[in-house]
C-alpha cells in the first residue's frame, strides 16, 4: 500500500496509533496496516428485515451491491456523511478520496445558504456572503457549488440511501477529505482522529480556528484564513494555514497548492493535513463557483 511521506505518523507511529484507537467508534477495528482490501460494509439490519430482492426495509439499501455512502454522525441540526466508497469522486482537483459532508438536515443546502441557516454548518466563514433585505448569500464566494454534489447528497439522505456507519473498516487505506462542504470541525474530534488513524492520508481545512474550543483540531486541519494578518495569527497559534488569494501573491513562507503548481491531485499530495508533521502553509489563486465575489479578508 503506498503511502504518503507526509504522513510518517500513519504509517508507523506508536503514539498517533494509541491517540486515535480509543473511541468506541473504533471497537472491533484495528489500526494496525493491513495488506488486505476492506471487506465490504455489512447491512446493520438483521437478514429478516431484507425483501425478497435483498433490499434493507429500514434504509432502502441493496446490500448486495457495494454502499457508496455512510451517515457519520448527527446532531438535532446537521448530519455528516461520508461517500465514495464504491464509486470514486470525479473531482480532478482532489483525487480518488472519501468526500466527507456536514449538511443542515431541516433544508436543503441551496435553500439554507437562502435563509442564512448555512451558519450551522459554517460558521461565521466570510465566504458564506451577506445578508440583503432579508436574503442571505448575497456575494457569495465560497468555492462549492451548493446545488451540485451537496444537494445530491442531502437529497440521497431524505430519501434514505444512506445507512449509520458501524465500522471503520470502509476507511482502511482510503485517502478521505474532511468537510468537502461544510466545516469538519462538526464531526466528534475522537471520530475524526480515528478516521485519520486508518486512512491512508487526509485534508482538511476549518474557519473556525480562532475558537478555543477547537484548538485539538489543529494535528489535522488546516487554518482557512483570508489575509496576511490571519496567517501570522493562526501560526502562532500553532495552525498550519491555507489562504486562498486574488492572485499569486504570497507571504515568503507561503507554497503555491501542487495542484495550481504542477497538477498534482490532493490524494497525491497530501500536504493540507494540519500541522502534525510541521507546520506549512499554502496559498492557491482564487477558483470555484464564488470566485467572481472573491475578496481578501481582514483579520478579526
Ligand atoms: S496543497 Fe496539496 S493537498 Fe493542499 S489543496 Fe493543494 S493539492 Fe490539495
Amino acid at each position: 500500500m503506498r503511502r504518503s511521506p507526509h504522513h510518517p505518523a500513519v504509517t508507523g507511529s506508536d503514539a498517533f496509533r494509541r491517540e486515535v484507537s480509543g473511541p468506541a467508534i473504533v471497537a472491533g477495528v484495528s489500526n494496525h496496516e493491513t495488506t488486505h482490501p476492506p471487506p465490504l460494509p455489512r447491512s446493520p439490519c438483521h437478514d429478516r428485515l431484507r425483501d425478497h430482492h435483498g433490499h434493507c426495509r429500514h434504509h432502502r439499501i441493496d446490500w448486495r451491491s457495494p454502499v457508496n455512502g455512510f451517515i457519520l454522525h448527527e446532531d438535532e441540526s446537521r448530519v455528516i456523511i461520508a461517500t465514495g466508497f464504491s464509486t470514486p469522486s470525479d473531482n480532478r482537483k482532489t483525487g480518488d478520496m472519501v468526500q466527507i459532508w456536514i449538511l443542515v438536515k431541516s433544508v436543503s443546502p441551496t435553500e439554507a445558504i437562502r435563509t442564512g441557516l448555512d451558519r450551522l454548518i459554517c460558521g461565521n466563514c466570510m465566504h458564506r456572503g451577506h445578508e440583503e433585505n432579508g436574503r442571505f448569500g448575497v456575494e457569495r464566494s465560497c468555492y462549492v457549488n451548493p446545488g451540485q454534489a451537496p444537494q445530491g447528497i442531502w437529497k440521497a439522505w431524505k430519501s434514505g440511501n444512506y445507512a449509520p456507519l458501524r465500522s471503520l473498516e470502509c476507511f482502511v487505506g482510503r485517502k478521505v477529505r474532511f468537510g468537502a462542504y461544510g466545516d469538519p470541525t462538526h464531526i466528534p474530534l475522537p471520530l475524526a482522529l480515528a478516521i485519520a488513524g486508518v486512512s491512508s492520508g487526509w485534508t482538511g481545512y476549518t474557519h473556525q480556528w480562532r475558537k478555543p474550543s477547537l484548538q485539538g483540531w489543529r494535528s489535522i486541519l488546516m487554518a482557512s484564513v483570508d489575509s496576511i494578518a490571519e496567517l501570522v495569527i493562526a501560526r502562532s497559534m500553532g495552525w498550519s494555514t491555507f489562504r486562498v488569494t486574488p492572485d499569486l501573491d504570497h507571504h515568503s513562507i507561503e507554497t503555491l497548492c501542487a495542484s495550481d503548481r504542477v497538477g498534482t491531485p490532493c490524494s497525491e499530495c497530501l500536504a493540507c493535513a494540519g500541522a502534525r508533521t510541521g507546520q506549512r502553509s499554502i496559498h492557491i489563486p482564487v477558483h470555484g463557483t464564488g470566485a467572481r465575489h472573491f475578496k481578501e479578508g481582514v483579520a478579526k
